[in-house]
């Protein structure tokens, strides 16, 4: 490759970082500059699926894309490797088998998951923090299940499947467990009485802050399926085999995992960006404030909305919009044009529940619940497949089966 051309280095091939790359392939040209992209791994996969790949309800397989299936090697050069730091003064990115230089960096490294220091949290949960971390917590229910059947004295609580935190990433767990398990039960002959999926979440309800009809909607339909709430419990302390709640009271399980929260990469923090709550507050323009040539988009980044002062939720809807605006302004600065302002499209909110129900916002808040709900929670996710590898890739990847 030419290299007099300026170098734009987008780092992480999620949903802002793959949608970055593509977008800048489609506005310019292959001789206007060379584009890296940078990932751990030679696959992107759907962050929004891996709750159904943490209980078994997908294949692995379908939640992850190969890069070079959909980003073409003969224009973008692919570097499969972990960022370790950013070096803005060089204006070099290292990475744990080498160095990049850049002249324009994209930071879309996403999220990671914040267990806020909470005694033995680190050391006993799992997290739902990407591919390969869900492929355990999915062989580890498998597992307990299985060794039940095989053990003379096997404790029943080792079949309870803990999930500390009901945002939506737990509730939309517990709703895939829901189906998940009924299935292990029958599979290794177990009375489902026996298999307890219990939510533990600090605030006084579920999902707090959304929309109270939503949220009662939810409950209850997860309830009718087996699922256990324990809301107003703080969790302590994470032992080997239990929840703390409160300082007091321990719920025992054979499978326990926090989605309690999450955070920006900690690459920002290595790379010496100010950080607000492990996230760096971007400018409009989604650039990092004072680097003009670094944007930084999606899970690392708080985009604020100027109408109420607050940011805009971080989601994969927020991230691929990001994209759009990130490859235009990088467009913008090779040109010498002025840069746009990120303007964020509301497309609505929905959560799954099960693979047949759902519940949320869409259209000015307009709610949907059940199999309503859940055909449009795949009309968006088949959305994004379709946007990414177009209709060959849809028929690979898509949610195409009924309910
Ligand atoms: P990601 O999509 O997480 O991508 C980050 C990429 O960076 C990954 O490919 C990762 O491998 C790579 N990476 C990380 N660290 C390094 C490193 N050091 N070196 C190299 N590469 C690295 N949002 C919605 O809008 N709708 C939903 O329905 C929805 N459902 C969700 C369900 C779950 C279970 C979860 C966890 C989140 C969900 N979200 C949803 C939120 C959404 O997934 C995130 O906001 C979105 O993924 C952010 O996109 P991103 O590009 O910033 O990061
Ligand atoms: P979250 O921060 O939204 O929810 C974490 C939950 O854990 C909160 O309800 C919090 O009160 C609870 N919690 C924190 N500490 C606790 C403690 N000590 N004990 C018990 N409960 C505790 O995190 P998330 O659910 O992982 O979501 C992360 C982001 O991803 C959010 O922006 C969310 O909107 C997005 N997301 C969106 C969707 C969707 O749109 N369908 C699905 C999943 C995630």
């Amino acid at each position: 490759m030419n290299t007099n051309k300026p170098r734009i280095v987008v780092l992480g091939a999620g949903y802002a970082g793959m949608m970055t790359t593509k977008r800048l392939t489609q506005k310019l040209n292959p001789e206007e500059a060379e584009i890296v992209l940078v990932n751990k791994h030679n696959y992107h996969y759907q962050t929004t699926w891996l709750h159904e790949v943490a209980a078994g309800t997908i294949n692995t397989n379908q939640a992850r894309v190969m890069i070079s299936d959909v980003i073409n090697p003969d224009r973008v050069r692919l570097v499969y490797d972990s960022v370790v730091k950013v070096k803005k003064d060089e204006k070099r990115v290292e990475l744990e088998n080498g160095e990049l230089e850049y002249d324009y960096l994209v930071v879309a490294l996403g999220f990671e998951t914040n267990t806020f220091g909470i005694k033995g949290m680190k050391e006993n949960a799992f997290f739902i923090q990407d591919v390969d971390s869900c492929r355990h917590i999915n062989e580890h229910i498998e597992y307990q299940f299985a060794k039940y059947n095989n053990e003379e004295n096997a404790e029943d609580h080792s079949l309870n499947i803990l999930v500390g935190g009901g945002g939506f990433t737990g509730i939309e767990f517990v709703g895939e467990l829901a189906e998940k398990v009924p299935k292990l039960c029958r599979k290794y002959d177990i009375d489902p009485a026996k298999a307890r999926i219990i939510n533990v979440e600090a605030a006084p309800s579920i999902m707090p802050g959304f929309d109270e009809d939503l949220v009662d909607y939810a409950r209850k339909s997860l309830q009718e399926r087996g699922v256990e709430f324990r809301e107003g419990a703080k969790i302590s302390e994470c032992k080997e085999d239990a929840f703390v709640i409160n300082d007091e009271e321990e719920i025992k399980a054979g499978t326990i995992v926090w989605t309690g929260g999450v955070t920006g990469n900690s690459v920002l923090g290595e790379s010496g960006f100010e950080l607000t709550k492990g996230k760096v507050t971007v400018e409009d323009t989604l650039q990092a404030p004072g680097n003009e040539n670094i944007f930084v988009l999606g899970d690392c980044a708080w985009v604020m909305n100027k109408e109420d002062g607050k940011p805009y939720p971080p989601n994969a809807q927020g991230a691929i919009q990001h994209a759009t605006t990130c490859a235009n302004n990088i467009k913008a600065l090779l040109h010498g044009e002025s840069l746009e302002p990120f303007v964020f499209d509301n497309k609505g909110v929905v959560a799954s529940l099960g693979k047949s129900d759902a519940m949320g916002t869409v259209f000015s808040d307009k709610k949907l619940y059940g199999k309503t709900a859940a055909s449009m929670k795949k009309v968006v996710d088949n959305r994004y497949i379709l946007m990414l590898g177009g209709p060959k890739l849809f028929l690979k990847k898509g949610k195409i089966r009924p309910f």
